[in-house]
């Protein structure tokens, strides 16, 4: 008798240890990974129509899905915008339109600066010589600490004295150069928004 609940309490005391590892196991991997809305690979990126737009309203969306969006949205924009390299660090890489950001803060200088440059961009891409509405400049040396400072001074004063000179590129090219930074850097944002609507903007590595 007494041997025999030996072994049954041994039994259920196996049991409940390897009911607690695979358990401790499946919480351990399986909020890690997101899925792509699309295509179900892992994801890494949250997608909005609209910047600045509800979390539940964002798609999640793998690097390659998110790349087809991103050229379906700078394809058929047809104003024009300041594209400012992504960099790690600031949650978000959204399109602001001037006019809109100068109406809600009127002391920033970024609207300012993104109006003056775009009017004396080159009309042609630098990379493939067809017709260009994006002006991309280098943002080395922006970080989460100071993106604000670019917000509020423009980039002109910020970034441009530690960047090569700004360059005109098509929507194609822009997003290839997007593209390449999010994979060589292995930049993730919370929520990514292409250019919208029919008004002149940027689009920059931020927070709000
Ligand atoms: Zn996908
Ligand atoms: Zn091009």
């Amino acid at each position: 008798m007494t041997f025999f609940l030996i072994f049954l309490s041994a039994i259920v005391l196996a049991w409940l240890i390897y009911f607690f590892v695979i358990r401790k196991k499946n919480l351990d991997t399986e909020p890690t990974v997101k899925r792509c809305s699309v295509c179900g690979a892992e994801s890494k990126y949250g997608y909005s129509e609209n910047t600045e737009e509800e979390i539940k309203k964002m798609k999640s969306m793998c690097i390659k899905c998110l790349v087809s969006q991103l050229k379906n949205d700078y394809c058929t924009f047809s104003a024009r915008a300041v594209v400012i390299q992504p960099a790690p660090g600031p949650p978000c890489y959204v399109f602001h339109s001037n006019k809109e950001w100068g109406k809600s803060y009127k002391e920033s200088k970024i609207d300012d600066d993104s109006r003056a440059y775009l009017l004396r961009m080159d009309i042609l891409c630098r990379d493939c010589g067809q017709k260009a509405n994006f002006l991309w400049i280098e943002s080395k040396g922006l970080t989460v600490h100071n993106f604000g400072n670019v917000l509020r001074k423009g980039f002109s004063e910020t970034l441009l004295p530690s960047n090569p000179k700004p360059v005109s590129l098509c929507a194609n090219c822009c997003v290839e150069h997007i593209a390449e930074e999010l994979k060589e850097k292995e930049i993730a944002y919370l929520e990514v928004s292409g250019p919208k609507g029919p008004e002149d903007g940027f689009v920059m590595p931020m927070a709000y």
